[in-house]
């Protein structure tokens, strides 16, 4: 794929760029959109409308190389990718525009008429969390990076009226509240009915001899439901492209129900139109686990078929109105974010045969070199699995090229391994039982010609434990590409002050080529530099210090360590074990050890799943044990603890640059890649970690003397099952027996009691999935040598330096680069 990187060079294929950047032109636009478009007057005091003018001055500039960008890709005709995906976590998006468009120092010298920072209008902003954490997230960074590196990618998603739930905590307990995220408009999408789609539902397959006598199918007596598209625009880096995010909102088609209408019932027939709209209405909010909904499978289908036809609809209209598909699959690509959209599989076949009269041979060829898959778990609970039945009454056809699909794969196993009639069962789409069910993840593996894991360990499992009937037959399909974050919001953005010192010490070419962050090794040496290093975190410190007293009511002290892990909360990510070091260092204090013991303040944040009693059960043992450590005055100079209700990314921004150390505790193995381990890493915090995901990653990056390394690796963990005895650990271990007293004997929860008995049962079961107690004596051990080197400032300010450094691998740049390279180009 080709590119262009100056501006200049965008403007003179397409329309001119006419709206000035500078600050006058910016100020005059501001005013108008203000005063006349908006109708306020200076004494209007809320920051809302401020925002909206804002937000519509920096639009149009968008706008105008979002149309520059969409005739160089029609001019050049390269090949496009499709990043399919039922999550984008875009956080906000005004903050990013103007840091992208280098409208940055226009605006604020504008604002200063309006007696009002950038800031104050940023936070006007409602985060866009149509995801759930880092696979949504990685979407949004993914796209960033594309646009950034001007490579023709759309984002395809669904524009859910809910986004992620806003978490409260009320007495400990997490409590979840609606996201009406578009309450007040978005100034960032529009709307396209010209471009809207019909989606099929239910019916049934009726097979018909055409014009040549030749048997086709057709799905009729559907219940259709219209996909509208609301286009956001993605900027790159200023570089004068803008991508897009096209999001998909349902409506009741026109002549929905219209059976109901001609049989009297207008008033039920209306009603029912809000089954269409139900389908787009919210995000479901599990993370690594399915729930099975059939409204989650419809969003699922919704979402890929309007997406694949709207990718046919712009190729058949560019051959000018030809069926000639034989170079589809040269000039498109479709990125699958995990199993959610694979059923486009079925339905990319269904289209070229039904709709556009291919041949199976012809429409398989083609959907086998345009799909790739990338799986993000290795967790059992998370792999999608639909029942049959769901299949056949919702999507019949589908289901009917799902099970070919299979028939045909079946045969080409039972070739390659003759008389294995035990490989062919295990590798079967289809789970056959009382309650049959489609294996997503195989259909996704059948389908694609590139099946990708997300950080090296992660690859190498899945070839040798989930995956491996299928490496063993198709070993160049599998490749990795280790995850990586976007450095404009994940540095430049969050945290203005590093971003300062960097540039003024190695200049600014690190915002687009992040490995130039080398460069800063040498200064770690510097004095100098290591105390303006000090000064920036201790500012960002102070911020979040802010941040935590206004929302948990707890006073951080910024001269403590910041210790923090912020995640969903999920047992594999262990914030228990976080838990029972805090309740370890809340003893020691209490018994007056504190003998090399360093201050911490220790933060700890994220949503649980509304149905995971776990997870809500975890919350609220952190919160019980911050309520109990906060007000005991012996704590007062070495403890402070704080859980942060509603972590999203607006938060992120400002906790990250604020972090010493980084909490990245799962059990070994279970981790994909994590992308918030390398969030924290490029703000100078040191890790402490185990051998899980892209941890191994950063710790190879940054060398062992700068990562806090402990626990079993994956190997051992599967050793350490057969003869797991956690209550032997404890016994023998007295410091955990006196942390697995405090818990059990009602000490955090004396006026609920048994409130943390399935907590503590899990830590003591024989079965525990996470082996919580085998890891303790390491990790206790870890966090003292964390103390240690804490206490001499300058050694850990060297550290600190040499993390963000070394973390140039991490960008999303060099991820997708790599997608580029060996996935979206390659040859046929
Ligand atoms: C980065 C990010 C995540 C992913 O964090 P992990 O530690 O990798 O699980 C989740 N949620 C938000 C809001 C993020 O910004």
């Amino acid at each position: 794929m080709k590119t262009h990187s100056k501006e200049s060079q965008v403007n003179s294929i397409a329309k001119p760029i006419k709206l000035g950047m500078d600050e006058a032109s910016v100020g005059d636009d501001l005013q108008r959109y203000f005063g006349l478009t908006l109708g306020r007057d200076e004494d209007s005091d809320s920051h809302h409308y401020l925002y909206s003018a804002v937000a519509l001055t920096v639009r149009d500039r968008l706008v105008e190389r979002w149309r520059a960008t969409r005739d160089r890709y029609m001019e050049q005709n390269p090949k496009r990718v499709a990043y399919l995906s039922l999550e984008f976590l875009m956080g906000r998006a005004l903050n990013n525009a103007v840091l992208n468009l280098d409208l940055e120092a226009q605006m604020r010298a504008v604002l200063q008429q309006y007696a009002c920072e950038l800031e104050d209008v940023n936070a006007e902003e409602l985060d866009a969390g149509l995801g759930n954490g880092g696979l949504g997230r990685l979407a949004a960074c993914f796209l960033d990076s594309c646009a950034s590196l001007q490579l023709p990618v759309t984002g395809y998603g669904i524009r859910y009226e809910y986004g992620m739930f806003h978490q409260k905590i009320k007495n400990g307990y997490q409590v979840e509240y609606p996201d009406h995220w578009l309450r007040n408009g978005n100034p960032w999408e529009i709307e396209s009915p010209e471009n809207a789609r019909s989606v099929k539902f239910f019916g049934h397959t009726e097979y018909y001899l055409d014009q040549n006598g030749k048997e086709r199918a057709r799905w009729v007596s559907t219940n259709d439901v219209l996909a509208v598209p609301y286009d956001v625009p993605v900027p790159g880096y200023q570089n004068g492209t803008v991508n897009t995010l096209r999001l998909w909102k349902s409506e009741a088609t026109d002549e929905f129900n219209l059976d109901e209408f001609n049989a009297g019932s207008y008033t039920d027939a209306v009603a029912a139109k809000n089954l269409a709209e139900q389908i787009t209405m919210v995000l479901y909010p599990n993370d690594a686990s399915e729930n099975g909904k059939e409204l989650r499978l419809r969003q699922q289908y919704f979402l890929s078929s309007a997406s694949l036809q709207d990718v046919l609809h712009r190729w058949v209209k560019r051959n000018g109105n030809g069926k000639d598909f034989s170079n589809f699959s040269a000039k498109n690509c479709f990125q699958l974010n995990d199993t959610h959209p694979t059923v486009a599989i079925a339905e990319l076949m269904r289209l070229l045969m039904d709709d556009y009269f291919l041949e199976w041979d012809d429409a398989w060829a083609i959907t086998q070199k345009t799909m790739a898959y990338t799986n993000h778990t290795l967790l059992p609970e998370a792999l999608e699995m639909w029942p049959v039945s769901l299949f056949k009454t919702l999507l019949p056809r589908i289901l009917d090229i799902i099970y070919e699909i299979n028939a045909r794969f079946l045969i080409q196993v039972a070739q390659r391994y003759p008389g294995d009639v035990e490989r062919q069962r295990r590798m079967s789409i289809i789970e056959e039982g009382d309650n049959p069910k489609v294996r997503m993840a195989y259909l996704a593996i059948v389908g694609s010609f590139s099946v990708n894991g997300v950080a090296a360990l992660h690859t190498k499992l899945l070839k040798a434990g989930l995956f491996n009937d299928f490496y063993e037959l198709w070993p160049e399909k599998f490749n990795n590409k280790t995850n990586g974050v976007t450095p404009r919001r994940w540095l430049a953005h969050c945290n203005p002050s590093l971003k300062a010192l960097i540039t003024d010490t190695i200049g600014n070419d690190w915002t687009s080529d992040l490995d130039h962050l080398e460069k800063l090794k040498p200064f770690a040496q510097n004095k100098e530099f290591r105390d303006r290093w000090i000064d920036v975190k201790h500012s960002c410190k102070i911020k979040l210090a802010e941040l935590v007293k206004s929302k948990c009511d707890v006073q951080f002290n910024p001269n403590m360590l910041f210790d923090v892990q912020v995640k969903r909360i999920h047992e594999y990510k262990r914030q228990l074990l976080n838990v029972l070091h805090v309740i370890h260092l809340y003893d020691r204090i209490t018994r007056g050890d504190t003998e090399g013991m360093q201050p911490r303040s220790v933060l700890i944040g994220g949503k649980a799943a509304p149905g995971y009693a776990m997870a809500k059960t975890i919350i609220k043992l952190i919160n019980n044990v911050a309520a109990i450590v906060n007000k005991d005055p012996r704590c007062q100079d070495w403890l402070k603890v704080a859980f942060l209700p509603d972590y999203k990314v607006t938060s992120m921004e400002i906790i990250c640059p604020a972090t010493e150390l980084s909490e990245q505790i799962s059990t070994a193995g279970k981790e994909a890649s994590g992308t918030g381990n390398m969030k924290f890493m490029m703000n100078g915090a040191l890790t402490i970690g185990t051998l899980d995901g892209a941890n191994i990653e950063i710790l190879e990056a940054v060398g062992e003397d700068n990562f806090f390394l402990f626990g079993l690796d994956a190997e051992q963990v599967q050793e350490a099952r057969s003869s797991y005895d956690p209550n032997l650990i404890i016994e023998t271990d007295k410091e955990f027996a006196r942390v697995m007293h405090l818990v059990e004997s009602g000490h955090f929860n004396q006026f609920e009691p048994g409130v943390f008995d399935a907590v503590s049962a899990s830590i003591r079961s024989r079965d525990d999935a996470w082996i919580t107690a085998a890891d303790f004596r390491s990790y206790v051990d870890a966090q003292k040598k964390v103390a240690l080197a804490y206490q001499d400032r300058e050694s850990w300010t060297v550290k600190s330096i040499l993390n963000t450094a070394s973390s140039g691998r991490f960008s999303s740049d060099r991820t997708i680069s790599e997608y580029n390279r060996d996935i979206w180009s390659r040859d046929e």
